[in-house]
């Protein structure tokens, strides 16, 4: 085992680092967490310690980490080819990412752009929705719908369709204005009282009322509607009925809006089937994936879409109808080779199959560890996913207040038991890599 010198990497680290999403200052009290190795569910500290990895490294790992047959792939590709541009060139690697991805997608879903993260994913499909009317001549149509509560990445365009104003307040005056629609938060909906639960409880929709409204007024100008479907991420955990995107996909086409879904976070089977979308029985116009595409490995991300959005950009070069969009590492064949391999464990392994009874086992146990708690005011669940949102009252729904920090003290309460939990806010949740036994599930949400 290759040896460290801990206090060195610290010292180095806080001198030089600024890590994402952390208020840096908390690093006067506390180090961060210096992680060495990992293993299936496991991480494993400079210490020795292991841990969870019970949101699954920022929702990326699937089938756990260093799995061999991912690393193969790896360190096959390595003999081949490790970078090229992907202008002018192309190589079998992207090719068989598509091909293989294809099988799991609508055949309406044909064009495929490569990028390098879930941002970048969400920006194409923006630039793609927008310029796809501009190249119609259609040049009114320039606005998007999104939803409140909604998070899409962290570059101006993504942020600008977001809906966690912690995060996005201040940016503001950089952003292009969208539209907000109101977010399905069926805990907190006015037209229903207890658990969320699997959100498929009867529903009336009426949350989808305030988005028609906007599409009524407003459809000339809007060129797409962007949602997180089945369940948004970020903005707390909020699953919310396959019904609802039923009826969005209905609204989008009678205005003829298109609609954008973004499964960075859902995609892969980490709703229980391989794309959240699924459930609803209908497909968007447009489809952003990464983090689960190459298996929790590195950073890739594609944009989907249909035909006819890719004809609308497909003319002689003097017509101006270029896609102008591109990143240095698109497609690169490493990445490339380990998200073909990660595609190819799904069609010849069948994770979703193998372990649906364990998925089942984390939905009753969540019930059963939370219900009679005291301050868990909703338990929400849906594939690999479950969260609980902690309530100062159960009947009112009242939150804590913030200068509690209590999601942050659970954190660190947890990662002392051996879990890592990043809670949001008051909201804490698990994201479970799809390779999860029963007793792993059972040893996480005892020591949670
Ligand atoms: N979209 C969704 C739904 C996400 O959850 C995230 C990240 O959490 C992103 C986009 C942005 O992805 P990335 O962090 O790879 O830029």
């Amino acid at each position: 085992m290759k040896s460290w010198n801990k206090k060195k990497i610290l010292e180095i680290d806080k001198k030089h680092i600024w890590h994402p999403y952390t208020q840096m200052k908390d690093y006067e009290n506390r180090d961060p967490l210096v992680i060495v190795a990992a293993n299936g569910c496991k991480l494993k500290t400079i210490d020795g310690d292991e841990l969870y990895d019970s949101i699954s490294s920022w929702w990326t790992t699937l089938h756990g980490h260093l799995h061999p047959k991912l690393n193969q792939a790896i360190m096959e590709q390595l003999k081949l080819l490790d970078h090229v541009n992907f202008s002018g060139y192309t190589h079998p690697y992207a090719v068989e990412v598509v091909e293989r991805l294809k099988n799991f997608l609508p055949h309406t879903l044909s064009r495929f752009f490569f990028s390098d993260n879930g941002s970048t994913a969400v920006e194409v499909a923006l630039k793609m929705a927008f310029q796809f009317w501009q190249n119609r001549g259609v040049n009114s149509k320039t606005r998007f719908v999104c939803l409140e509560n909604a998070y899409h990445g962290d570059t101006l365009g993504a942020v600008s369709v977001g809906g966690v104003d912690l995060f996005f307040e201040l940016y503001k005056p950089l952003l292009f204005k969208s539209f907000k629609a109101p977010s399905p938060y069926c805990y907190r909906c006015e037209e229903k009282e207890g658990f969320t639960l699997d959100a498929n409880h009867e529903c009336n929709l009426r949350c989808l009322d305030g988005l028609e409204k906007i599409l009524n007024e407003h459809h000339e100008e809007i060129c797409a509607v962007i949602v997180e479907p089945r369940l948004q991420g970020a903005g707390g955990i909020l699953v919310y009925p396959a019904a609802y995107l039923k009826k969005l996909r209905e609204i989008t086409e009678q205005f003829k809006v298109f609609l954008i879904f973004d499964e960075v976070a859902t995609g892969f089977g980490r709703t229980g089937t391989m794309f959240a979308f699924e459930q609803a029985g209908i497909a968007p116009d447009i489809i952003c994936l990464a983090k689960g595409l190459t298996g929790g490995y590195l950073p890739m991300a594609l944009t989907v879409t249909t035909e006819e959005i890719y004809q609308a950009f497909y003319a002689d070069y003097l017509e101006g109808k270029t896609f102008y969009h591109g990143h240095t590492y698109t497609a690169n064949p490493i990445c490339c080779a380990v998200a073909a391999a990660s595609l190819k464990l799904f069609a010849e392994e069948e994770p979703l199959v193998k372990t649906k009874e364990a998925r089942e086992y984390f939905h009753q146990l969540l019930l059963d560890t939370f219900s009679d708690k005291p301050y868990v005011g909703d338990i929400r669940y849906i594939g690999y996913v479950g969260a609980i949102e902690l309530v100062r009252d159960k009947k009112t729904k009242e939150p804590f207040s913030e200068e509690l920090r209590l999601g942050f003290n659970i954190y660190m309460k947890s990662l002392e038991k051996g879990v890592v939990l990043r809670p949001l806010g008051d909201v804490i949740y698990w994201f479970l890599p799809l390779c999860i036994s029963k007793t792993e599930v059972e040893e996480i949400l005892k020591i949670s």
